[in-house]
């Protein structure tokens, strides 16, 4: 008999991610699908109550915790103690936890301290005649592959995004906490601070509805023989601060910065899609000044819906890689959008 464990952490205001409830509805579908499986639930922070009372109506039979300072943010020793012992008191076979960064560094760790195995960017979980399969692309998101294992216990890094979140409600959840003692070895690094970009300079927006991809095109020269950067800097920003869409880019923009020329400074490495960059997800694509070769759109693969505003008829969006071609000048594009959207406001 299969004992699920779904595994996740607080986060700073003790409440629970998307993510987590993502994992949760995985493994309650599951658990649904697995006759006889045990639905139990961990929860690591530095106070769980609160996070286990918001899933109490979910179909766990038991909640387990670890608290205390010390569990409060990401740190490798700890959170793999916690986690293992989280794991052992629930005798649990499979994990599902969400592939945070936080456990996406940890797992793996877990599994190979208690003898089991660790799937990671699991994009979905099943059961058919007793037996359970994941969901996991390769070779960038290019082939799909059904994989099954009978090494217990499996954890499965279920990646944010891939599932719908549980909108299971509210309770109260008795939770029983596990005590794990660490010792001096344990506690060694200590968190003095989160660095991050200012919010208004944060273009990287895994939430929206809409990924908005900038290419080298807005950089070149245009019919007037002229590069018109200031210009594509504010059509950009207008439409992202208006739209409040995730900001994406090709290879070739983000590169050109290394390269010394000038390029539009709020673009980072982090932006850029594709085999080489991210593979977002995200209802709508709206690609602009981007050829759309196959390195680029392979990062395109879980995004719903794709448009493409390119000057050249045989660019490679015309060949099959976009849902809408508009062959037109985007600076035009998206001064028009631009202004429409302001009437809308
Ligand atoms: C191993 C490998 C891995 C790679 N990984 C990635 C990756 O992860 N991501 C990635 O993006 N690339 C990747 N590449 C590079 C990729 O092959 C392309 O070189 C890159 O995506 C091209 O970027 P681009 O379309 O922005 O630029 P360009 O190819 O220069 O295209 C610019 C486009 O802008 C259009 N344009 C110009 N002006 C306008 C205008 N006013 N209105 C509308 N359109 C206009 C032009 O018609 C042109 O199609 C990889 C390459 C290799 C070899």
């Amino acid at each position: 008999m299969e004992t699920i464990l779904v595994l996740a952490h607080t986060e700073n205001d003790g409440s629970l991610a998307k993510s987590a409830r993502e994992a949760l509805h995985a493994a309650a579908t599951l658990h649904k699908s697995l006759a006889g499986s045990k639905f139990v639930v961990g929860l690591i922070g530095e106070n769980v109550q609160a996070a286990a009372n918001s899933i109490a109506a979910c179909p766990a039979t038991k909640y387990f915790g670890v608290t205390g300072a010390d569990f409060s943010q990401s740190r490798y020793a700890p959170d793999t103690a916690a986690a293992e012992a989280i794991c052992k008191a629930a005798q649990a076979t499979i994990v599902v936890a969400p592939a945070t960064s936080r456990w996406a560094r940890v797992l793996p760790g877990v599994a190979q301290r208690l003898g089991g195995r660790a799937d990671t960017h699991v994009t979905g979980v099943a059961a058919a005649d007793g037996k359970i399969s994941i969901n996991r692309w390769y070779y960038r998101q290019r082939m799909e592959c059904v994989s099954m294992r009978t090494q217990r216990p499996w954890f499965v890094g279920i990646d944010p995004g891939s599932q719908t979140a549980c909108d299971c409600g509210a309770g109260a959840a008795a939770v029983e906490m596990v005590t794990v003692n660490l010792g001096d070895a344990t506690k060694r690094t200590t968190v003095i601070g989160i660095r991050e970009p200012k919010a208004d300079a944060q273009t990287i927006r895994p939430d929206a509805q809409l990924m908005f991809v900038t290419g080298a095109g807005w950089t070149k020269k245009q019919a007037d023989g002229q590069p018109h950067l200031p210009e594509a800097e504010k059509l950009i920003l207008d439409f992202l601060k208006k739209s409040r869409a995730s900001l994406g880019s090709s290879k070739s923009l983000v590169d050109l910065g290394g390269e010394g020329q000038a390029v539009l400074p709020f673009l980072s490495h982090m932006n850029q899609i594709g085999q080489t960059g991210a593979t977002p997800r995200h209802a709508k694509g709206l690609s602009t000044c981007c050829h759309g070769e196959e390195p680029h759109t392979v990062g395109w693969r879980f995004i719903g819906e794709r448009r493409a505003v390119n000057l050249d008829p045989n660019c490679g969006w015309a060949r099959g890689k976009a849902d809408v071609l508009y062959v037109a000048d985007a600076f035009k594009v998206m001064a028009k959008v631009n202004e429409l959207m302001a009437v809308q406001t």
